[in-house]
């Protein structure tokens, strides 16, 4: 059985600044799990302290039985067999690919093992060349083969695709996750790429503020999101003020059908909600398709966004004209144009959270202003990572 790697209450700080916060992680053996976090979250902190480059000063980190660090004894990195990929794969120029794979193992490791491990990347046969005569994706998968050149139970990438062009990206990142896949290596990767993390990761941690917020599969976490700061970190949202009615919220939009188990635990019927619609759940009716049968919301598109495979419009719906224009994601070819008239449904079911005590005033912190409370008639949307310049 492979082993799991665990952080349990894990605290780490530069100087006086705490970085991690009490972060729980667990890492199934075998598993890839992205670590998911704004620029200067502690995304490579973490991963440092899990290499054994870093000491935690409390807390616990630890491979199966063999216990990493606990704030007092801590197991010196070479013994921890891990690899690691850094952010920009720190290959040594002067050294020839082989050499650098080569790097960390004992002199005469052999020609069969790094050539194997090469033949395992896809870069057979440019043993002799030097990283400027790679390409970027080259250069990462000769990073990786050094990784993996120690044979470790664990492989730490740290961004690693973050200076490949977006063509090469996305192949290298399936390329990547397919090596690692099938040694059955359990990896840990960081990045402040949300796309990146929900398409390579079984699991996805979210760490915000020092600590693990959210940790979930891909798919349920882009769903149900634990708050609507997240959402807007995950993708494009639009945020809506609601009240539950039983398994339905009552919306400037409509009476929209909520998420099974989700309002369970709140304060009863008539509590105000933020309420989740992502773009791609608007369905856009044009006059030259069918009305929909319960009838749709009029409203009129003001703004296009085309990216081939997909357009997002901004639209303004009739009742929601003084809000800010909802974001809806449409097929990219014959997208509507702006000014033309629609209809819009909402595919439910829908996302929802209680809403903060009305007299608070704060509602939703999401582009690090706080919104104001305004009842029922509150639409905001979440803005993506990029508009919020995250980067590494
Ligand atoms: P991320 O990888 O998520 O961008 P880092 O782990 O690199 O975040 O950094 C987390 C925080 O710790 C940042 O505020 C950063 O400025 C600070 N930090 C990182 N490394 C050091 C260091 N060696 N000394 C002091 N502060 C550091």
């Amino acid at each position: 059985m492979v082993n799991a790697l665990e952080l349990s209450g894990v605290h780490q700080r530069y100087a006086r600044e705490p970085v991690l916060d009490g972060v729980d992680l667990q890492v199934e053996g075998g598993s890839f799990t992205a670590v998911l976090g704004a620029s200067g979250s502690g995304k490579t902190t973490l991963l440092r302290v899990i290499a054994g480059f870093e000491r935690i000063e409390s807390g616990v980190v630890r491979l199966g039985a063999t216990v990493f660090d606990d704030g007092r004894t801590t197991l010196r990195p070479e013994r921890r067999r891990i690899g690691y990929v850094p952010q920009d794969g720190a290959l040594f120029p002067h050294l020839r690919v082989s050499a650098n794979v080569a790097f960390g193992l004992r002199r005469k490791a052999g020609r069969h093992h790094v050539a194997a491990l090469l033949d395992a990347v896809g870069l057979a046969g440019l043993e002799r060349r030097y990283p400027h005569q790679l390409s970027g994706g080259q250069q990462q998968r000769v990073a990786l083969a050094r990784a993996l050149a120690i044979e470790p139970e664990v492989v730490l990438l740290d961004e690693p695709f973050a200076s490949l062009d977006a063509a090469m990206r996305a192949s290298v990142r399936r390329e990547v996750a397919q090596i690692l896949r099938d040694r059955g290596t359990t990896t840990v990767l960081v990045t402040h790429d949300q796309d990146e993390a929900l398409s390579m990761a079984d699991r996805v941690a979210v760490l915000r503020d020092g600590r693990i917020v959210a940790d979930s599969g891909p798919e349920e976490l882009y769903r149900s999101p634990v708050d609507a700061n997240l959402a807007g970190f995950l993708g494009e949202a639009n945020l809506l003020a609601g009240t539950i009615e039983g398994g339905v919220a009552a919306t400037p939009l409509g009476r929209l059908v909520l998420q099974d188990g989700i309002v369970a635990s709140w304060p009863g019927p008539g509590a105000a909600a933020v309420v989740l619609v992502r773009p791609e759940q608007f369905e856009v009716w044009t006059t030259l398709t069918a009305v929909p049968s319960g009838g749709g919301i009029p409203a009129r598109v003001i703004d296009r966004a085309f990216f081939g495979h997909d357009a997002v419009l901004r639209v303004v719906a009739t009742g929601l004209a003084d809000r800010e224009p909802l974001l809806v994601r449409v097929t990219g070819p014959g997208a509507p144009a702006p000014g033309t008239d629609v209809l819009l449904t909402v595919r439910a079911p829908v996302m929802a959270w209680p809403a903060p005590d009305p007299a608070g005033a704060v509602v939703i912190d999401i582009d690090g202003d706080a919104a104001d409370a305004e009842g029922t008639h509150l639409t905001r949307q979440a803005r993506r990572p990029a508009d919020q310049e995250i980067s590494s």
